[in-house]
């Protein structure tokens, strides 16, 4: 075991006091045992008792990649919700969503969403762009060096992306946008990621690429992120893409469905969201939706998702038009980060549930960015109907309820 620590200066410029260090074990992979010693450790030390985190039923070897320090996990549980009609171009048929959350009534209400749009037909979903970006700064010590640089950027395509793409088999670059900065030259490095979300795929290609084009341009240097690629940042520029998968789901939902599952109407949905879409504008949000954090981060979890990038998949639009007594609903997602190879993906709890939804390994992502869609649209006309019925708190009151004081009911 190890008590010494990288981040640790050799010697502290003053006296300063000890610090006690969480242990590590250097040079070789973590077994079963390091992970229970280290959560020994933490009980020791606060006298929590670890019990259920330390209930983990994964072999810590899987998670090689993903986690330091392990002690353990985090149980979410997961609850299903469907059946859900999916027409999309990678996803068709009949799904069942695995969804982790601890929001009682969140489960039920994307499964009456469900129940509504398949008894209506199914949800279509079409993918129009599947791109993601890493955004780095190059410096410069004045305005012409960095335009001078922008020049030089687009002249050398070939090569740059050369110098990238030798990084990774699966990456591709498809295109490098400019944006010079004052001394400052901000660049999109644009690419195709295959199944993997790709933010590790992405930074080391950029990378590569970056340092020679400091060494052949002339840069001072570069800041691979600028913070200007959207990675887990509301912003209105997602709505153009370039975050991942672009999707628009909808599907038309006859009057006799609206009236008798969600005791609501075209015409009263219709008025909603235009009442709602003037209260978004009010607080500025980026773009105009209900809940569609509430189902990316349930599928996130239960699927190994980075749930930060809810952060950005949740930036999109939905939408109720009346058609007639008839309702079409539809959501667009302009940047959703999805994966099913990579990250989080390959082991455990998450391999489970994308299994369950034939979405695990290569040749899935997009299938399983058609499915997520449809099943945020769910909870879209879902959440809505309550609002509108008054139904909503009483739901909430009735599902998702814990207050400490109350015992549960056996
Ligand atoms: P990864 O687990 O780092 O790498 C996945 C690798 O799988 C790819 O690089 C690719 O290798 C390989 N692969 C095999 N079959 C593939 C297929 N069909 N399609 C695409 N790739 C395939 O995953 P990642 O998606 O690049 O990165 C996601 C992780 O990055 C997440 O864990 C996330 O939390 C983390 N992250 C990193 C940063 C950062 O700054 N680096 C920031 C945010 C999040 P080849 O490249 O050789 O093709």
């Amino acid at each position: 075991m190890s008590s010494t620590n990288e981040d640790d200066p050799p010697s502290p410029p003053t006296a300063v006091a000890p610090v006690e260090l969480v242990p590590r074990f250097v040079g070789r992979a973590e077994t079963e045992d390091d992970v229970a010693s280290r959560r020994r450790w933490v009980e020791a030390r606060t006298g929590a008792r670890l019990t259920h985190v330390g209930a983990m039923s994964t072999p810590i070897a899987d998670l090689s990649g993903n986690i330091e320090n392990p002690i353990g996990a985090a149980q979410v549980p997961i609850g299903i919700a469907g059946p859900l009609r999916v027409e999309g171009e990678h996803a068709r048929g009949i799904f069942y969503v695995p969804l982790a959350t601890t929001e009682g009534a969140l489960v039920r209400s994307y499964e009456r969403g469900m129940y509504v749009l398949t008894r209506a037909g199914g949800v279509t979903v079409r993918l129009d762009r599947d791109q993601n970006r890493v955004s780095p700064t190059f410096l410069f010590a004045d305005v012409a060096a960095a335009a001078e640089f922008a020049s030089w950027v687009e002249a050398n395509f070939t090569e740059i992306a050369a110098r990238a793409e030798a990084t990774t088999r699966h990456g591709r670059l498809l295109r490098i946008e400019c944006h010079p900065l004052g001394a400052h030259v901000l660049v999109d490095f644009v690419y195709s990621t295959g199944d993997a979300s790709g933010m590790n795929m992405m930074v080391n290609a950029t990378e590569a690429a970056a340092k020679w084009m400091v060494a052949s341009a002339g840069a001072l240097g570069f800041d691979i992120f600028s913070g200007a690629e959207g990675e887990k940042r509301a912003a209105p520029r997602l709505f153009a893409g370039g975050k991942g998968k672009r999707a628009n789901a909808g599907a038309l939902v006859p009057a006799w469905l609206l009236r008798g599952a969600l005791r609501t109407s075209a015409s009263e949905l219709e008025r909603f969201s235009a009442r709602v879409a003037a209260g978004h504008a009010t607080a500025g949000t980026v773009g105009t939706q209900g809940q569609l954090a509430n189902g990316l981060a349930a599928m996130f979890i239960a699927c190994g998702q980075d749930v930060a990038n809810i952060v950005n998949a949740a930036a999109g639009i939905t939408r109720f038009v009346a058609r007639g007594d008839d309702l079409y609903v539809s959501v667009t997602l302009p940047s959703l980060t999805v994966g099913t190879v990579g990250g989080g993906t390959g082991s455990g709890t998450a391999r489970e549930c994308l299994d369950l939804l034939g979405c695990a390994g290569a040749g899935k992502a997009k299938k399983l960015a058609e499915i997520v869609a449809a099943t945020l649209l769910a909870g879209e006309l879902s959440m809505a109907s309550a609002i509108v019925t008054g139904e909503l708190p009483a739901a909430h009151e009735a599902l998702g309820r814990n207050r400490p004081d109350t015992p549960a009911p056996r």
